[in-house]
């Protein structure tokens, strides 16, 4: 019962031969804070800035966004906050700034593609992003890239932030963990190129698996089709997490597919270090995660691999999982 699942609140995320992982809470709101930590988030592991923005004229300039993520960071202190920078368009459309004219939203001027577009804004955001980053463990994350001179271009507006504030005698974290979503296929096929530029990855599964299956996440025509077990996704989380590991970095992930119990040898399988999701899944997850061998995760993950289809993938998982979960 609910009370059984809130008693591993106080435990380890740790597989029984002692394989960690870090369970983080996805926030849309500071508010949200105090309750993730009482499901037992060990941090945020994807705030989703742009809620400050939606339903109003004007963006928040940098002392609404400071006072925000900083709310944030003092609620979860000493955990880790992840903060993602601005991810407007697609399904996330703000009237007051988004083009409303475009035939295809889901590939076009949104995420990093619309920070790029408006650096200044972007500018801002590091800039109360950085400040934060003085007063505890804060880690910026960059959305939808597609290609390295992306993430490179929003590398070096975060190097113009911190030299600006530098001149002001303003302080902020110069060695904040930088890191990147892997939510499009063609950053999953150069993840080993992304991996020499970043700290981390955290990979988005909504989106991803979105542009990889070719299926609209929102459309429920083909909502059939959104298949997270499909062998091309279990393909592109393989050479994402491989990637990561021979550059030695982080991996993360963040979508709601890190919040399904039945996912979890695969992505314990995988490496992943850190399942970032919506607060009151955390217990529900945690208990599952202490009762996987991190051993078996990759041995299943290796016999999946093998698999052709959807259904297989899922009987096979579904038979070792069918007393855990
Ligand atoms: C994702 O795409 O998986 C993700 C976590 O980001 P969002 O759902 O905000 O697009
Ligand atoms: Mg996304």
């Amino acid at each position: 019962g609910e009370r059984e699942l809130l008693s591993y609140r106080s435990l380890p995320a740790e597989t029984p031969d002692g394989h960690r992982l870090v369970l983080r809470c996805n926030v849309e709101l500071p508010s949200e804070v105090p309750h993730a930590l009482a499901q037992g988030a060990e941090g945020v592991g994807l705030f989703r800035s742009e809620f400050l923005y939606l339903g109003r004229q004007f963006p928040p300039d940098e002392e609404e966004q400071f006072d925000a993520y900083r709310e944030i960071a003092t609620a979860m202190a000493p955990h880790e906050v992840t903060i993602r920078t601005l991810d407007v368009g697609g399904d996330k459309f703000v009237p007051e700034i988004n083009l409303s004219d475009e035939v295809n939203p889901a590939l076009g001027l949104r995420g990093v593609r619309f920070s790029l577009a408006d650096r200044q804004l972007l500018k801002i955001q590091l800039r109360a992003i950085l400040r934060v980053s003085a007063l505890g463990p804060v880690r910026v994350m960059f959305p939808m890239i597609s290609g390295v001179s992306e993430i490179r271009a929003c590398k070096s507006i975060l190097h113009q932030a911190m030299a600006e504030l530098s001149r002001e005698g303003i302080d902020f974290d110069g060695r904040l963990p930088v890191g990147i979503m892997i939510e499009t296929p063609s950053a999953a096929m150069i993840a080993d190129k992304l991996a020499r530029e970043v700290d981390f990855f955290s990979v988005g599964t909504n989106d991803l698996i979105q542009y990889c299956l070719a299926v609209d996440r929102s459309n429920e025509h083909v909502a059939y089709l959104y298949e997270p077990l499909h062998p091309a996704i279990l393909r592109a989380l393989q050479m994402i997490c491989s990637a990561a590991r021979q550059a030695g970095i982080k991996v993360a992930m963040c979508g709601e597919m890190a919040a399904e119990p039945l996912y979890l040898p695969i992505l314990i399988g995988l490496g992943f270090g850190e399942l970032s999701m919506n607060a009151p899944c955390i217990p529900r997850v945690k208990r599952v995660v202490r009762q996987i061998r991190y051993s078996e995760g990759k041995e299943l993950l290796e016999k999946l691999l093998q698999m052709s289809t959807v259904a297989e993938v899922t009987h096979c998982l579904e038979e070792e999982m069918m007393t855990r979960i």
